[in-house]
């Protein structure tokens, strides 16, 4: 039997993190805002969150005796991505409850799983397909029609292991490009634009939802996110209906990140995310309790806090060179810097991000 937490934790208990990217970092400073201690379990050495953390654990995820330590030194297991190995979940879930739950992870970790699942639900999702090899991407295309995304079920991350097909003459590259890896081929989505809602819910099942966050991607990275988003008050509510859909339907406990395209016939789910998400970092400067926070309070046992949005924000990322911009960034009136720590700056990393606030 997986262990489970009977009560709310208190002051001082271990909060365990496997992943020390930015998002274990900011996780890890929110549960220190609520007095615990994190650990950070994290394969790399100089990670973000282990500049924060009270504990790094720097092992790999197939390293049985690390886990087994790590897991005995906290009192709940978190995580910052969804992609951890399920040999490192089968050990870990034996002797600390993980939250948010193995399902949550399961349906997420595959995009066809993902795609079931929420049409379950009654949800709307993009045509799809299951491809295995050349021939099933023929038949995939002749089914949706082009143009469509080939992606790849598994460990994709903005927007990498993608090929758009135009046409069926681009079939034969776009499997190439899959390098074997099963696949999905999705019907592109006219979308007028993109939108998130970042939900959470608690242990005891309640459910709150941040305001809807309007998505700019470029490249297949997020670039910007801005509160409110456009959307029709009937739009607003049905996003985050279908998020609370979700939550619930997962017995969730913790945050998750709903992407949604915004279509003529209604919202579309790209894709969910069991975990903080990019697209809610306005979170830190728009409202009282910012998702790291909620996510913190949910794992712990605790109530959920109020994520009400008090002010209008735009959240910019700051990608590679963009670093190059901080110093005028600093000098800008309401806007609140968050920068990752990392040492080297790279084409396309995530270095940091920064918070305009447009009203207070
Ligand atoms: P994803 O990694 O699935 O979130 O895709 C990254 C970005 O590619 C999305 O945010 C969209 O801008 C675009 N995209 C992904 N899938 C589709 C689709 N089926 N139709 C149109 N655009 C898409």
């Amino acid at each position: 039997m997986a262990p489970t937490l009977d009560a709310p934790l208190k002051t001082g208990a271990v909060i365990g993190i496997l992943g020390g990217g930015q998002l274990g970092r900011m996780l890890s400073v929110a549960a220190a805002r609520l007095g615990f201690k994190t650990c950070v379990y994290e394969p790399a050495g100089d990670c973000p969150a282990s500049h924060v953390a009270n504990f790094h654990m720097h092992a790999a995820y197939d390293d049985v005796q690390a886990l087994e330590r790590f897991a005995r030194s906290v009192d709940v297991i978190t995580y910052e991505f969804e992609n951890i190995p399920t040999s490192a979940l089968d050990i870990l879930e034996n002797l600390r409850p993980i939250r948010p739950n193995r399902e949550a992870l399961r349906i997420s970790q595959d995009r066809i799983t993902e795609k079931d699942f929420l049409t379950s639900l009654g949800l709307t999702v993009a045509p799809y397909a299951n491809v295995e090899s050349a021939a099933d991407l023929d038949a995939a295309i002749a089914k949706i029609g082009t143009p469509a995304i080939l992606k790849t079920r598994r460990f994709g991350y903005d927007g990498k292991g993608q090929a758009r097909i135009k046409s069926p003459e681009d079939a034969a590259q776009a499997w190439v490009d899959m390098a074997d890896a099963p696949s999905v081929l999705e019907g592109f989505v006219d979308f007028t634009h993109e939108v998130s809602v970042i939900g959470a819910r608690s242990a005891d099942g309640d459910v709150a939802c941040f305001d809807p966050g309007e998505n700019v991607h470029r490249g297949g990275i997020l670039h910007s996110t801005t509160v409110p988003a456009t959307l029709t008050a009937s739009q607003r509510m049905d996003a985050v209906l279908l998020t609370a859909n979700i939550l619930n339907a997962l017995d969730y406990v913790g945050v998750m990140g709903v992407e949604l395209f915004v279509t003529r016939g209604g919202l579309i789910v790209n894709e969910i995310a069991p975990r903080v998400h990019n697209s809610g970092h306005w979170t830190q400067n728009g409202c009282a309790v910012d998702q790291f926070e909620q996510h913190i309070r949910a794992v712990a046992g605790w109530p959920l806090g109020d994520g009400v949005r008090h002010s209008d924000v735009v959240m910019e990322n700051l990608i590679g060179d963009d670093m190059d911009r901080v110093e005028a960034i600093a000098r800008e009136s309401n806007a609140a810097l968050h920068l990752y720590g990392k040492a080297d700056v790279k084409a396309g990393r995530k270095m940091g991000h920064v918070n305009r606030i447009k009203k207070g």
